[in-house]
């Protein structure tokens, strides 16, 4: 026998088991609105992908228009930096490819594309391209398949797929794969959830997932389902860390693309997420009893939404590779690849 789990303990008896819906929208306008907080100053260098999370979250709750949209629009223009055709996380900051990729998936998601100069966005993508296949966030060059995963993304939403060199850029992915089955951030790194969901979300998006061969398929299913802690149900990202709400996301949109997300144990995650809400703001939090924040609110009604945990009146069905609602995916026909 191996080392026990490391696990939290939950009191299932007492926890909460209902989806607050109107407690976590009050929570994510709430949170919207607080410019002027400490809380909000502090992470100012996330807030391009903070409102990517509260829209997304406030969009699959049927609840997007109650934000002002006019606002955040006036918000990411403000962070459109000319020069490069890339987008910073607030006004006056340096561009990055992650914070390009959520306000490319915002502007698709309010259906103002138009805004987009897709021309420069290109041109700013395919310079971060390395002569490996590999990309960089931005001119500070560092690499990490995450990249990969925000540039084809981006190209993506903007049908110019074809503006990079697919095949490096694939095998740059592909040298990234351990000998466990998973991905790593480079050649080497170990095996973790967040990388393995950018990795296998880049071969979706491409269409490569028949690069990866059965029995490697077969091993990275294993590895992500031994992700799911026996006591509390919930996921971790790696092994021996604690449960955390976001690899519910990260772990079973993989295991979406995979064609395993029934090696799971749905009801025992479920009821993980709904254990995680903050019965008295609304909000998740990475696990039960922790502070809420938006970023594990998306991730927890997401991954509720992967289990099918309720009907598509109350939660919206998400896009696995994407994070964003399937409709918008649908009506755009963003094709990719599902094993
Ligand atoms: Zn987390």
């Amino acid at each position: 026998m191996g080392t026990p789990q490391r696990d939290v303990k939950v009191n299932y008896s007492e926890v909460q088991k209902d989806l607050l819906i109107e407690k976590h929208c009050a929570f994510l306008i709430g949170y919207g609105r607080s410019h002027n907080t400490y809380e909000y100053g502090a992470t100012d260098y996330l807030r391009m992908s903070g409102i990517y999370w509260l829209c997304t979250c406030l969009d699959l709750l049927h609840s997007l228009k109650l934000i002002d949209q006019e606002h955040i629009i006036d918000y990411i223009q403000k962070c459109y930096d000319k020069n490069s055709g890339g987008y910073s996380p607030c006004p006056n900051h340096d561009p990055h490819l992650l914070y390009t990729l959520s306000a490319v998936q915002l502007l698709v998601q309010l259906n103002r594309t138009d805004l987009i100069d897709k021309q420069s966005l290109c041109s700013y993508i395919k310079q971060l391209q390395q002569d490996d296949g590999s990309f960089i966030g931005d001119q500070w060059g560092e690499i990490d398949t995450r990249f990969s995963f925000c540039a084809v993304a981006c190209l993506k939403l903007i049908d110019s797929l074809d503006t990079i060199d697919i095949d490096r850029a694939t095998n740059f992915i592909m040298s990234c794969l351990n000998f466990d089955g998973g991905f790593g951030c480079i050649p080497g790194a170990e095996s973790h959830a967040g990388q393995i969901y950018c990795c296998l979300g880049f071969l979706s998006l491409v269409q490569r997932l028949d690069n990866l061969d059965l029995s490697t398929r077969n091993m990275l299913a294993w590895w992500l389902c031994e992700r799911q802690l026996d006591k509390s149900g919930g996921l971790n990202g790696r092994p021996e860390k604690l449960p955390d709400v976001c690899y519910s996301w990260w772990v079973l949109a993989s295991l979406k693309i995979l064609g395993k997300i029934q090696w799971i144990n749905r009801e025992k995650l479920s009821k993980f997420i709904l254990a995680s809400q903050d019965d008295e703001t609304g909000g998740c939090s990475d696990r039960p009893g922790n502070i809420p924040d938006p970023f594990h609110t998306l991730f927890g009604i997401a991954g509720l939404s992967l289990l099918n945990t309720y009907d598509e009146n109350i939660i919206r069905k998400v896009n696995p590779v994407l994070c964003m609602p399937e409709y918008i995916i649908q009506k755009l026909e963003i094709k990719m690849q599902l094993l």
